[in-house]
């Protein structure tokens, strides 16, 4: 890649911006105001829904593979730290250095370290949400290391400065029109133009300038195979198998969790990922990665490391009940399929990933203090759980986290980072005292007589009740009281 600066060389790409979880609520509030956003989602979200069900339409096609799917990952997370081991074995077995990062910071001082190294000033990418979750892009920014997407949609949100809106299709909330004035604006000498297939080629002109000059290539991983010291790379658009074999020096990033033992647990898998994530049988690449270079070989990279990022993953793997949380194989379909992501989008989440798998992920990647607001935007209408390819009971698991955000631990868990952080004494004074009265008649009675002597002074603001329905107020009689004489019983 050559060294200018990348609004000399691609484009003027604007610094990157991070939106606080914490925000959630405002976010959301500012997203369902927004018709256009709205309107934009729904036909995305509508149009993968259509596309997954040509393939898993019907249950009895989509239950036997997704128990084949299910059945691998929880084997292989039940063994996850003997095949981190075996993978690790085989990998440097077969030329490739591997890199263990408990954190971020830990992550992208490797990147920086291997950047020096290679004496890079630059970095070019395929598409990895991983890479995403450490601020890849960002943190080597600050560091003088330049690094361009090459996926067409990340490329896009890099442009615009934006971070993914989705985990498959990370500027699925822009029009072909913003991004016609997106490139018009952004990369030098670009005239104006909505066709789609011109677009994409202006694209590629930048980007294949790019790749010839690269000398690191950054990719993510969709499977490690622990027995074989493989990694596989699914992709559409072929930058990733650019991004891995041009460059002298390649870099893969991916979560721990992603290892499975053999090889062919990996056909199942892929089988239901693009099935899953667009409705297509296979992808148009699907890149087998075993090491670099070899003696007499023409092509390859130089050198191939992986880094291997824990962030809160030991954390989610160690509970017995969130472990499942680490069956994902990032397909994207609970977020397509999620009402409340369909309406607000994936930028209101302010997490790397958003709508249901990001509820369920985040609080043990950033901990439950910021993220504490995630798992309560679901309807828990159940759609997430029943088309995940690998059956992660999601609404379960929201609500155990609802749950451990206002908690102390259960008897025999460890605490998560950020446990108890939305608890409020008010409201457990108040359920207290709920279920002390519930459990004495006679004291039920006399607060139920009390309450409807007092109901004419029920408030009519009743904080974020009464935003969107009318103020909660006792009923002038109960059912009890409105049953035939005959029936009532106590
Ligand atoms: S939780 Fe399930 S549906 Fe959602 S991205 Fe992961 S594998 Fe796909």
């Amino acid at each position: 890649m050559n060294t200018a600066t990348p609004a000399d060389a691609h484009g003027s790409v604007a610094p990157l911006h991070f939106v606080d979880p914490r925000r959630f609520k405002e976010n959301a509030r500012e997203a369902v105001n927004d018709a256009h956003l709205r309107a934009s989602f729904r036909s995305a979200m509508d149009f993968l829904q259509a596309k997954r069900a040509s393939h898993f339409g019907e249950a009895q096609t989509f239950e036997p593979v997704r128990q084949v799917g299910e059945s691998i990952r929880r084997h292989s997370l039940s063994r996850l730290p003997e095949l981190l081991e075996m993978l690790e074995r085989n990998l440097l077995a077969r030329g490739v250095q591997v890199h263990w990062a408990s954190t971020p910071e830990e992550a992208n001082a490797i990147f920086l370290a291997i950047a020096r190294d290679a004496g890079a000033k630059g970095m070019i990418k395929g598409k990895s949400m991983v890479s995403e979750e450490i601020e890849l892009n960002h943190r080597m920014a600050e560091q003088g290391v330049d690094c361009l997407e090459s996926d067409m949609g990340e490329y896009i949100v890099q442009l615009a400065g934006e971070r993914p809106s989705h985990i498959i299709m990370p500027a699925i909330h822009k029009t072909k029109q913003q991004i016609a004035q997106l490139f018009a604006e952004r990369i030098p000498d670009t005239p104006y133009t909505d066709d789609v297939d011109a677009l994409i080629a202006i694209g590629r002109r930048v980007l294949r300038n790019e790749f010839r000059d690269a000398k690191i290539g950054v990719s993510g991983v969709n499977f490690m195979v622990a027995e074989t010291g493989t990694l596989c790379l699914v992709e559409n658009e072929g930058n990733g198998r650019m991004c891995t074999t041009v460059p002298d020096v390649h870099i893969a990033i991916t979560g721990i969790e992603k290892v499975v033992e053999r090889f062919e647990h990996v056909l199942p898998l892929f089988n239901l990922l693009t099935r899953s994530a667009t409705g297509q049988a296979v992808t148009t690449y699907f890149n087998v990665i075993s090491g670099p270079r070899r003696e007499g070989e023409l092509d390859g990279p130089r050198a191939v490391h992986l880094v291997l990022l824990d962030n809160g993953r030991t954390q989610a793997w160690r509970d017995p009940d969130f472990r499942s949380t680490l069956q994902c194989i990032r397909c994207g379909a609970c977020m397509n399929h999620c009402p409340v992501y369909a309406r607000i989008g994936g930028l209101a989440y302010g997490t790397t990933y958003p709508g249901p798998i990001g509820a369920i992920i985040s609080p043990h990647l950033l901990g439950l203090e910021p993220t504490q607001a995630l798992p309560t935007a679901s309807t828990l209408c159940g759609a997430c759980g029943e088309v995940c390819p690998v059956a992660i009971p999601i609404p379960d698991l929201l609500m155990k986290l609802r749950h451990a955000a206002t908690h102390d631990p259960l008897p025999g868990h460890a605490p998560l980072a950020g446990q108890g952080a939305a608890r409020s004494w008010k409201e457990a004074l108040a359920w207290k005292a709920w279920a002390w009265v519930n459990q004495r008649p006679a004291w039920y009675a006399l607060a139920v007589r009390i309450g409807r002597a007092l109901r004419g002074l029920t408030p009519t603001r009743q904080g974020g009740w009464t935003a969107h329905r009318t103020p909660m107020k006792l009923a002038r009689s109960g059912l009890r009281e409105r049953l035939p004489k005959g029936v009532r019983r106590g």
